[in-house]
């Protein structure tokens, strides 16, 4: 049996890569919202090769989804190295998700806290099944390591964002396929103001402004008001936490470590 155990290559916080080593390729969990499009900048500059994965799974608003290609393309194209480390795109389509969820996100449901404290936009388990789909695409691509977006400064209650979460779920992935599968958070430890930052220090202004342009976040699939921090509805859970960000980190320096 391979070591399928070491899967806790985060630190304790989940957001230094201890095995990011150059050379090496990753998949990251693209949606076409701001907290992916800065975990491919990310991956970019630290991987070889770097292939993307989407998913479907019936959400109320499209936006998202369509603003994934070019996000992809023109994060890439910000530099030369980092285009050349694009890999392939994978899109997986999970019609049965939207079928056994009833959220706000998949049925046209007002968006509020319910009786458990949460967000009533959550999708139980979701985070476990994309990663779960994603190990099997990297496992079939010989990819070793997962990137994906989610933090627990700013993870609204879902517990399937935190890092305990995720670890465990690592180990049982590697277990399950007999091959170590990591899976890194570089948002995990920081909030929406540095995600901001942290856009700011892996690609500069440009990444900043294709963010604010280009990626979408809003749970209403509001594209008809742009605000400073691109656009939305401005009301939303989604954009609230977004706007908020954006404000804290205009207002100073925010600590951040890509
Ligand atoms: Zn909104």
């Amino acid at each position: 049996m391979s070591d399928a155990t070491a899967t806790d290559a985060n630190s304790a916080d989940g957001s230094i890569p201890a095995s990011a080593a150059p050379g090496s390729a990753a998949l990251v969990l693209l949606s076409g919202g701001q907290d992916s499009a800065v975990c491919l900048a990310w991956a970019l500059g630290r991987y070889a090769r770097v292939e993307t994965i989407g998913f479907d799974y019936g959400q109320r608003h499209r936006v998202e989804l369509a603003a994934r290609p070019m996000v992809r393309e023109r994060v890439a194209a910000l530099r030369a190295d980092w285009h050349a480390r694009l890999g392939e795109d994978h899109m997986v389509t999970l019609p049965e998700l939207a079928r056994i969820s009833d959220t706000a996100l998949t049925r046209d449901a007002e968006i509020k806290m319910t009786a458990a404290g949460l967000p009533s936009t959550f999708v139980p388990g979701r985070n476990l099944l994309f990663l779960t789909y994603a190990a099997a695409i990297a496992y079939r691509r010989s990819i070793g390591v997962l990137v994906g977006g989610m933090c627990e400064t700013d993870y609204s209650g879902y517990p399937d964002c935190r890092n305990d979460t995720l670890q465990t779920l690592a180990r049982a992935i590697s277990l399950g396929m007999d091959r170590t599968m990591t899976i890194l958070t570089p948002l995990m430890a920081i909030d929406k103001a540095g995600t901001w930052a942290m856009a700011e220090t892996l690609g500069g202004r440009a990444l900043v402004d294709l963010i604010v342009e280009d990626t979408h976040t809003c749970y209403l699939g509001d594209r008809s008001q742009r605000h400073a921090w691109g656009y939305g509805c401005g009301t939303c859970p989604a954009c609230d936490l977004r706007a908020k960000g954006w404000d804290v980190w205009q207002g100073g320096p925010a600590p951040v470590n890509p």
